[in-house]
């Protein structure tokens, strides 16, 4: 008898080369995630086993479902085909899930290994007779079980599990490209950068810190956020680029009216984010804007904001409801940390009156009012970028006033 882990991937509904990359890439991502423990893999064309071996099923458990592209676990213990052996050890697990409370179960068997002599059906029912006779809180329903007991008889022997756990389902980083992700410290761009991971996507993230006008713990937080985030990234690790936001930010708040501040400010945002998502070859830009959140989630405004570049930008949040990304964010592991109160570029100067329909033109006529290509090539070129690891101790509270400072 041996203990496996049972792994079914994903959206599997790709076919012949698109298929193996995924499957190729899924594996990478696998083999990489329990590297450490003492597991064995075994690969197979459409599922593969983790064997634990020594290592904690828990653990292993908890480091798959943060891989995007695996679709449900389940235990397995394999065991040699021997009905008797099987319906013992089946009594114990089914005793174990349902702890005596009144249930209806049925057995499903599925035979691959055509040389035993019952059919499918034939095994079902002598095993079900033979765990009857040892629970008397079970009754057999074939068409709607609230516990199925599946065994895949096979030529090496009968795997025997009992139900799904879900995984993230998806698509494995990176086989759905790169983008950059612009991630401030609130609730919802974590949300999307997850969004954009779970579909296969690399991403890299983008904050734009207006430090010293802002405190050194805004950034700390989108420091923590990308922490939480790389748990889901190839190698545990995810790219920050913290990119100096405090000129423009002032040069904005000299220049423009008030209702069309952070209309200007997400304008100049995006044309950076647009600079940074070509030099590291990106295809797209991720926000975590969500349709009439707020005045500049509007659609008038995210057309005024998105017509700065050609770049396509995706907004995975757009069309969900509020209550649904704080779930996603406290299942994500975000939540604590986007809750924290520090206010960020966007939060220091909110404005009174913020236009709900603003206009490219009369943005660009704000915005010619002062020399802002210089601006935006310099927070180009004084952008730092962090390779941040989960689990990283890294910490810039009492580093100086500055980003630039706490990093030296
Ligand atoms: P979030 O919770 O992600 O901050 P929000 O609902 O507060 O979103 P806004 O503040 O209007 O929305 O920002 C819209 C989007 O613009 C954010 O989701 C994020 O993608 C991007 N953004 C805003 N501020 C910043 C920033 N300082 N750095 C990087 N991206 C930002
Ligand atoms: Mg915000």
């Amino acid at each position: 008898m041996n203990e496996l882990i049972l792994v079914r991937y994903g959206d599997l509904i790709l076919k012949g080369r698109n298929k193996r990359y995924f499957i190729s890439t899924a594996n990478d991502r696998v083999r990489e995630k329990l590297s450490g423990l003492p597991v064995e893999l075994d690969f197979h064309h459409d599922r593969f086993y983790v064997v634990l071996n020594k290592a904690a099923k828990a653990e292993v458990i908890e480091r798959l479902r943060h891989i995007p592209g695996l679709y449900s676990f389940s235990l397995v213990t394999k065991m040699a085909i021997d009905y008797s052996e099987i319906a013992k050890r089946a009594v114990y697990l089914i005793g174990e899930e349902t702890s005596g409370k009144k249930i209806t179960f049925k057995v499903e068997t599925k035979r691959a290994d055509k040389t035993i002599k019952e059919t499918s059906t034939e095994i079902s029912q002598i095993i079900a007779k033979m765990i009857l006779r040892n629970l008397d809180n079970l009754e057999v329903d074939v068409h709607n079980p609230e516990l199925t007991l599946y065994l895949d008889f096979r030529r090496d022997g009968c795997y025997m599990y009992l139900n799904q756990i879900m995984g993230l389902g998806g698509f494995p980083i990176p086989v759905s490209g790169k983008v950059v992700t612009l991630l401030s410290g609130g609730i919802d761009s974590p949300v999307a950068a997850f969004l954009a991971m779970k579909k296969g996507m690399e991403t890299e993230l983008v904050h734009f810190e207006s430090t010293p006008l802002t405190p050194l713990e805004a950034v700390q937080k989108t420091i923590d956020i990308a922490k939480v985030l790389a748990q889901y990234a190839p190698l545990d690790t995810i790219k920050l680029h913290l990119v100096p936001f405090a000129q423009i930010h002032q040069e904005i708040i000299a220049n423009v009216p008030e209702p069309y501040l952070i209309t200007i400010m997400r304008r100049m945002m995006i044309r950076i984010a647009s600079g940074i998502m070509n030099r590291i070859g990106a295809s797209a830009i991720v926000t975590g804007d969500s349709i009439g959140q707020v005045a500049s989630q509007t659609l008038e405004s995210l057309i005024a904001i998105g017509e700065v570049t050609d770049a396509l930008i995706l907004r995975p949040l757009s069309n969900l409801d509020k209550l649904d990304i704080i779930r996603l964010s406290r299942e994500i592991g975000t939540m604590d940390i986007s809750i924290r109160a520090f206010n960020d570029c966007c939060s220091v100067y909110v404005p009174k009156n913020p236009v709900i329909r603003p206009q490219a033109k009369i943005a660009a006529k704000y915005e010619s009012k002062f020399e802002f290509d210089s601006m935006i090539v310099k927070a180009l070129k004084e952008s730092v970028a962090l390779d941040v690891k989960a689990g990283d101790s890294l910490n810039l509270a009492n580093g100086g006033l500055t980003v630039r400072e706490a990093l030296e």
